[in-house]
């Protein structure tokens, strides 16, 4: 139930919500809380009474979150975790560009975090006449007092989105965010954060605390790329993507359920990257639904080559996985493992053996 009694840590990172006008365009503005406190005493009374109290850390340098980087994601989840002790959930405040990733790394990092923590932005800023900013970090800060929600979500255009599930797909509808292969968490409705039974994420993913948050500095920049294949794509252009010592894993985007061309040359890379220890996956290039690689022929080589099924991540899930799993000091046989878990809802649970 949300309290006004309750206190957040709000933390603002840049994005269009906070920009000011400059000579080259939109960039990041600062002082976001005098500004914030200031938009929030607009609100009519009973919805700023609803409100919960808060305190407002920002980023040192608050960015464009086109530029954002493994290491803003590792960064922003250590500052949640210094500081989530102290408050009833957390709000962090980003752009709309790079949200869905840094939301899924973050679900990762955070594992069984027992409070909210919910990321918002805007398609415009604060200041501007019509901005959604206010209104979604009005949703996003009552969303953040449910003592319910025991996880990474995305609050946007009055829903909230599983982090981990979440997709830009609008750049500039105010309902900017999907989640193509999980329902809603929840909807502001009437001035009211109404969260859905039974879809947040189950106890034996929640858990206690547990969280990982590797140094991702151990990775050459660059060493996780996402592929999408096209129609024509040849051997010797995967080659020079895979091949290359700085590539650690890599998410192939392949066709429909899973297929890809019965072409030896191709399957002769992909087989070399794996039998280098490269921590390599594949979903569809269809956004909705999930793919079951060997079910036709033309996937069958994607097996032979060791390549993970992503099933039905979101590109962001599965890219921020590889990144998160090649970070740490596992074995390969443990990272195939952790691939294939759920870890935060991310993906669909296997169904259990009768
Ligand atoms: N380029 C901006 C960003 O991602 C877009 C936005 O926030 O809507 O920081």
């Amino acid at each position: 139930m949300s309290s006004s009694r309750a206190s957040l840590l709000v933390i603002y990172t840049g994005g269009t919500l906070g920009m000011v006008d400059s000579p080259q365009g939109l960039i990041p503005g600062h002082d976001f809380e005098a500004r914030l406190r200031d938009a929030l005493s607009t609100l009519p009374p009973a919805r700023r009474r609803a409100l919960p109290d808060f305190q407002m850390l920002e980023t040192p340098r608050p960015i464009d979150s086109s530029a954002a980087t493994p290491d803003d994601w590792r960064d922003l989840a250590g500052l949640v975790a210094d500081h989530y002790l102290a408050h009833d959930g957390v709000v962090i405040l980003h752009g709309t560009d790079t949200l869905a990733w840094t939301a899924s790394s973050l679900a990762y990092q955070l594992q069984g975090i027992d409070r909210p923590v919910i990321l918002t932005g805007a398609m415009a800023p604060l200041e501007r006449a019509d901005s959604d900013a206010l209104g979604n970090i009005e949703a996003a800060m009552r969303f953040a007092t449910d003592a319910r929600l025991q996880e990474v979500a995305l609050c946007f255009s009055g829903r909230l989105l599983r982090g981990a599930r979440s997709r830009k797909w609008q750049t500039r509808h105010a309902d900017a965010f999907v989640s193509p292969n999980y329902p809603s968490l929840g909807e502001f409705v009437d001035d009211d954060a109404v969260l859905f039974p039974r879809r947040g994420l189950e106890r034996h993913q929640r858990g206690a605390p547990r969280f990982e948050l590797p140094d991702v500095a151990g990775l050459a920049e660059g060493s996780v790329p996402r592929l999408v294949l096209w129609p024509g794509i040849a051997a010797w252009q995967l080659e020079a993507w895979l091949l290359d010592d700085r590539v650690r894993g890599a998410l192939l985007e392949v066709w429909g359920g899973g297929n890809l061309p019965e072409d030896e040359a191709i399957m002769g890379v992909l087989a070399r990257a794996s039998g280098e220890g490269k921590l390599l996956a594949a979903i569809s290039q269809c956004p909705h639904g999930s793919v079951s690689i060997g079910a036709y022929a033309a996937g069958r080589g994607l097996v032979d080559a060791g390549v993970l099924s992503g099933d039905d991540m979101t590109p962001e899930a599965a890219v921020t996985k590889l990144v998160h799993l090649l970070a740490q000091p596992l074995d390969d046989a443990e990272r195939r493992r952790r691939f294939l878990t759920p870890l935060v809802g991310e993906r669909t649970a296997p169904a259990l053996e009768d």
